[in-house]
């Protein structure tokens, strides 16, 4: 089978959060004898464009509206990745170090889009599925079905795993002359609230739709997003499928960026060198338990209600727990949590801004880490803490509820049902109670270490899935 991946990241070229690690991985857990896999995101101005080969295998130029963009399609040349990563360089709107938040998105994404399509038209054979990863590329179902200048990919199935379902492409139908013509009798299919919205228009369009987890799949229904009510009615071409990691990258036993290499035969020992390690950088002392929190600072992740944990739990236990926050986003949220900086100095550190290998160190060298997400498509660093021994610390919702257990329940991690300042600090507590009761604190770790959350067996799902879509469309 011929599968191609299309999204806006893939690690290590382009990562923003886990979206990346998905497409980085997957794929390469897909390409075998009997796929052929490949993987399409922008060329965006990252060090890995910088420091690897490509080849130039294809050049055109799309037309969004009345611009014309020339485009190429570079195709990297090492192989090491796993599968066949090809970037589309469309200098005007990719030629920048970043992947998101500039004024002209729409423009960026929709032409990535249209230049994919371009450039498939052209193959001799056609791929069997092209999988569509958030609403970046939520259009390319629509367009592939709907415009008669890609009739030839007509036989092309196509499905949409949805990350993030807040975040959707939405822009206005003065737009509209951007996308290639179709008859307007399809319009409907574009629109969800009076706009053109891509997820949308991916959700009615495509022959399949997957969440990243079976809890959001059902949160989705009902959760405000705006879209409840068109994820109600396309519920029996949806499935929700765990995320996995990779295991090879993530990997304790063998991962380049920590200070010491440990598995569970000497768990105690290996992470008690990270911790030294991780500690010293910010001067904090790593006898104390070590709580951390790794991600994006939204609302979404809970991340508004750090700057009131943090000098709670601080004034509770002075001096006896150490807090360490990796991450960047909302202004607002980074002032208050940098306001705390002085006066929790030693037991506190905040570092603005993303670095890959420090969130390593982190998932190492910490003994607890806070995941208080109000929402959580999936979540995967409760996935690489458990990977390294480290105890996740959750609110029951979405993907962390469908892979954390309270260890009360004799589960894995702690959890807590609201994200409030009182719930995450109740759980705090419980994981101070219990880090002095060694035996119960090792069999949780124990525990998350030996959970396999790999992509071998998920990976299959999907290409489960793909074949059904594909007989379906060969019986139609
Ligand atoms: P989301 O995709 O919603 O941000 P996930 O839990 O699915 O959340 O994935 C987050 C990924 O991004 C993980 O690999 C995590 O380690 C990484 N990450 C998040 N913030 C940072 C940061 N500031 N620096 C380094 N890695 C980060």
């Amino acid at each position: 089978m011929e599968i191609l991946h299309v999204g806006a990241e893939c690690y290590p070229i382009a990562k923003v959060g886990g979206l990346a690690d998905v497409i980085g991985a997957l794929p390469k857990y897909q390409n075998n004898t009997e796929n052929n896999v490949n993987v399409i995101i922008p060329c965006y101005q990252t060090a890995f464009r910088l420091e690897n080969d490509f080849d130039c295998v294809h050049s055109g130029k799309l037309k969004l509206g009345n611009f014309n963009f020339p485009y190429s399609v570079l195709k990297e040349t090492s192989n090491k990745l796993g599968f066949n990563l090809y970037l589309i360089e469309i200098p005007e709107l990719f030629d920048r170090p970043d992947i998101y938040n500039y004024r002209d998105d729409i423009e960026r994404f929709l032409s990535f889009q249209i230049a994919i399509l371009d450039w498939i038209s052209e193959w001799i054979t056609m791929p069997d599925i092209i999988h569509c990863h958030d609403h970046h590329t939520g259009l390319i179902p629509f367009m592939k079905k709907y415009c008669p200048k890609y009739e030839k990919l007509k036989n092309i199935s196509t499905l949409i795993t949805i990350h993030n379902g807040l975040y959707q492409g939405i822009f206005t139908f003065n737009k509209l002359y951007y996308l290639p013509e179709f008859d307007l009798i399809n319009i409907k299919e574009l629109e969800w609230g009076n706009c053109i919205n891509s997820l949308a228009a991916a959700i009615k369009s495509a022959d399949k739709i997957t969440t990243v987890s079976p809890s959001y799949l059902n949160e989705i229904n009902y959760s405000d997003n705006g879209l409840e009510t068109l994820f109600q009615r396309v519920r029996d071409k949806s499935k929700g499928i765990l995320n996995g990691i990779d295991t090879d990258i993530w990997d304790p036993r063998k991962d380049p960026m920590l200070e010491s290499n440990y598995s569970i035969s000497n768990i105690n020992e290996g992470k008690q060198k990270n911790k030294e390690q991780l500690c010293s950088l910010f001067n904090m002392d790593p006898t104390k338990p070590l709580f951390s929190f790794i991600g994006r600072l939204y609302n979404e992740k809970g991340a508004d209600l750090l700057p009131k944990v943090v000098p709670s739990v601080l004034t509770t236990y002075k001096n006896e727990i150490n807090f360490l926050i990796l991450g960047y986003g909302d202004v607002r949220i980074e002032n208050e949590l940098k306001q705390l900086l002085d006066e929790y100095k030693g037991n506190y550190h905040l570092h603005i801004g993303y670095n890959e290998e420090l969130a390593h160190k982190t998932y190492a060298g910490s003994d607890f880490i806070l995941i208080p997400s109000r929402i959580e498509p999936c979540g995967l660093n409760q996935m690489y803490a458990m990977r390294y021994g480290t105890i996740p610390i959750v609110r029951r919702t979405g993907g962390l509820k469908d892979t954390i257990i309270d260890f009360e329940d004799n589960g894995n991690g702690i959890c807590h049902d609201q994200a409030t300042v009182e719930d995450i600090c109740d759980a705090i507590q419980r994981a101070v109670n219990l880090y002095s009761n060694k035996d119960i604190i090792d069999q949780i770790k124990i525990k998350g270490m030996n959970t396999d959350h790999s992509w071998e067996h998920i990976s299959q799902e999907y290409i489960e899935l793909y074949n059904l879509i594909i007989a379906k469309r060969h019986e139609n």
